[in-house]
């Protein structure tokens, strides 16, 4: 087998094998590269220890130095423009005392790659390759790829027990390439998911986020019944839980969500959007004397809980934004006029405004068919409305408003709060009748 690799892959495995060290590339490019698929990043293993791997390069960067892993940036006189530039070269190493259940506590370089690749989680990520050797698969890798499985290098129990994290990487993986998870190894899982509870908020974040954003976002299902949602989302076991009897509604709040993450694209705050927006329906559910379910206010509430589980998984505040907003207008009664939309835009702003039309447009398509062409004429209805207001170049901001606050001033209007309600009751008005956003007609409506 040959694998086709960057330049810079290239140049540092053959520089590192002239000065007498073994290197390969290994892992997750690896396993991507035999499926056929485009690796992402293109990491290096090597028994060169890391002062002897900066030594070696002109350009690097101290990564993980204690874990082994340095970053060697390739010159463009070698990769001539080509990305990457940058590859991670870590030490040949097992992994010692595992801290509950986190992160190795310390490492120890190892001369054999048998023995790194005998840390690694799956058989599929566990091979190695260089063109002298070809592939280097001790643990079945390749079978496992042809087969679509899923399994642990070695014991399950053991390596579930080290490292809880890959209870849910398991999943992600699965997901990712559409695999079955092999018996044992799902076995295992059971017996160690509890231990995902110890696992950092960020570890989690990452692999969850991949899981979401993978082809099989559906997978989550299986996440559930695993038992890992349970524990790092208990919040959609929940939603899993809470059937909805009610006309629009065919599947659980947890199935109508899971088919709305699947109809928006793979974007990380269109998911997470998409995982969260009915999220507090549980919680809102009441159901009337004729047996319907309702779930008043759940947009507002869910907004909250949203909010709350984003800052547990530790997201960054611009994602926290985004889905914050989409959750809390998914539902939103707009209107049919050019009004009702200027008067939402302004709220929700422009710029996401495509984003919000995929969420209400993938949270139709889960919905059942009852009355669906009028709901899908409502939608292209907004569409419209929003092209004509934007288009016209309809005032939606105080940025956008004949009238600054500077201008009040100099008209002798004082700063101060007096002056943030004026502007706003402009901003009110001109969202009403856009044709006054001029000067004069403004200040006649101020009556200054
Ligand atoms: P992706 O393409 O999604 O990045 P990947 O296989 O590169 O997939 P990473 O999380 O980047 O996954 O990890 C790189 C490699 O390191 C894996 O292929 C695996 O060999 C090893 N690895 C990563 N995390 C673990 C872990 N928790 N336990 C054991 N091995 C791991
Ligand atoms: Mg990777």
């Amino acid at each position: 087998m040959q694998i086709e690799m960057p330049r810079g892959a290239n140049y540092i495995i053959d520089t590192l094998k002239q000065a007498g060290f073994e290197a390969y590339i290994v892992g997750g490019c690896v396993r991507d590269a035999v499926l056929g698929l485009k690796p992402h990043d293109w990491d290096i293993t090597t028994n060169a220890r890391p002062e002897q791997v900066k030594r070696l390069f002109g350009k690097t960067i101290d990564t993980g130095i204690q874990h082994g892993t340095v970053t060697v940036l390739v010159p463009k006189s070698v990769t001539l423009g080509e990305v990457p530039y940058d590859f991670e070269v870590t030490t040949y190493r097992l992994d010692g005392v595992y801290e509950d259940h986190r992160r190795p506590k310390a490492v120890t370089f190892t001369g054999a790659l048998s023995d790194d690749l005998a840390r690694r989680d799956f058989t599929i990520n566990a091979m190695a390759y260089n063109h002298e050797d070809g592939l280097v698969d001790i643990y079945g890798g390749q079978k496992d790829l042809a087969d679509g499985v899923i399994r642990c290098v070695g014991n399950p129990e053991e390596r579930f027990s080290e490292d809880a994290l890959r209870v849910l990487r398991a999943v992600r993986f699965a997901a990712k390439l559409d695999f079955t998870i092999e018996d044992d190894t799902r076995m295992a899982i059971q017996t160690h998911v509890l231990d995902l509870a110890f696992v950092s908020a960020e570890r989690i974040r990452e692999e969850l986020t991949k899981l979401l954003t993978s082809n099989h976002p559906g997978r989550i299902r299986e996440a559930y019944k695993l038992g890992i949602t349970g524990v790092v989302l208990p919040e959609f076991d929940r939603m899993m839980e809470q059937e909805q009897n009610n006309p629009y509604h065919c599947y659980s709040v947890g199935e109508h969500t899971i088919h709305v993450v699947e109809a928006v694209p793979p974007e990380v705050h269109l998911r997470y959007a998409a995982l969260l927006h009915d999220v507090a329906k549980p919680a809102c559910h009441t159901t009337d004397e004729k047996g319907i379910d309702h779930f008043y206010g759940h947009p507002q509430i869910g907004t909250k809980d949203a909010v709350k589980i984003l800052r547990r998984l530790k997201f960054d505040n611009d994602t926290i934004r985004k889905v914050e907003r989409l959750v809390r207008y998914h539902d939103y009664d707009i209107g049919d006029t050019e009004k009702g939309m200027r008067h939402f835009l302004a709220k929700f702003g422009t710029e996401d405004f495509p984003d919000y039309m995929k969420l209400r447009r993938a949270d139709m398509a889960g919905q059942s068919s009852y009355r669906l062409d009028e709901r899908r004429a409502y939608l292209e209805k907004l569409e419209e409305l929003y092209q004509a207001v934007t288009s016209r170049g309809d005032c939606l901001s105080l940025k956008e408003l004949a009238l600054s606050g500077r201008d009040l001033m100099e008209m002798g209007v004082p700063a101060g709060p007096g002056l943030g309600r004026m502007l706003d009751k402009l901003l009110t008005h001109v969202l009403d009748h856009p044709e006054d956003n001029n000067r004069e007609a403004l200040i006649k409506y101020l009556h200054i």
